[in-house]
């Protein structure tokens, strides 16, 4: 072994859907969805660069994330769980603590996250993952295959717009905050200390070249991690083995940046 050998930099993969690939894609929606929030403290933040707070009714960053292994406990009122409206961070948080399932407690549950079963239009030759936007789907073969090679993503049901079942599941990713603090000042990055929101100080600054991740934060038996502060999925090694080895279709891997 050479001795800066260690001290290589580990490339970051991101999984993302194959260009062009119809039925690598599908509309899928959730049955809930938790509301947008309404923060002085962001807004303010917000309007002091000179922006109005955009598409939602507040200032919150879509980050575009399901959680379809989680459901609402019976005492919610499941008409409130809407993106419709937008709420404080005290009934925000009432909200989430009315989502129940494995670790629900831990989980970021961010504004604007879809909740439940999914209900999705499948491709008629859909490949083995399948994508809804930043949110993925995966065939049973894929959940056994993983498991094998002890990889333990937590996924719930894919029904189809009719309610029926199908040979799909729908992986739930919550997000993790990976950047180093050399990528979110790069990407000039601000967080709300109050709510957790995450948006870019500066839109026109360069955001190319690799992103660092802190290797530290990464969850490696997950196998999927979702980034909180981007849109990224990275995907981990063992992760990458199980899919190539097993010619598993409709996902693929780019480096994208660095562990540090
Ligand atoms: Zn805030």
């Amino acid at each position: 072994m050479r001795p800066d050998e260690s001290r290589a930099f580990m490339k970051a993969f991101t999984a993302s859907c194959p260009r062009n690939d119809r039925q690598s894609r599908a509309d899928a929606d959730c049955q809930y969805r938790l509301p947008w929030l309404r923060c002085g403290r962001s807004e303010r933040d917000w309007r002091a660069l000179g922006r109005v707070p955009p598409i939602n009714p507040s200032p919150w960053i879509e980050s575009d994330v399901w959680y379809p292994a989680y459901t609402l406990d019976l005492r919610a009122n499941p008409t409130k769980f809407s993106d419709e409206c937008a709420v404080t961070l005290p009934e925000l948080n009432a909200m989430r603590k009315l989502i129940v399932g494995r670790d629900a407690k831990k989980a970021m549950l961010l504004p604007g996250s879809r909740i439940g079963p999914v209900r999705a239009k499948l491709p008629k030759r859909a490949t083995d993952f399948v994508w809804c936007s930043f949110s993925l789907m995966a065939s049973r073969r894929v959940i056994q295959l993983l498991t094998r090679s002890g990889l333990s993503i937590p996924y719930g049901p894919v029904v189809t717009p009719t309610g029926e079942k199908t040979d799909y599941v729908a992986l739930q990713l919550d997000p993790v905050p990976l950047y180093s603090k050399a990528t979110i000042a790069k990407m000039t990055l601000a967080v709300c200390p109050e709510c957790g929101n995450c948006w870019m100080q500066d839109v026109r600054v360069d955001i190319s070249g690799p992103r660092q991740y802190d290797r530290s934060r990464m969850p490696e038996e997950a196998g999927l991690v979702r980034v909180r502060e981007g849109l990224e999925i990275l995907a981990t090694d063992r992760f990458i083995d199980v899919i190539q080895s097993n010619k598993l279709s409709g996902v693929g891997f780019e480096v994208f940046g660095e562990y540090v």
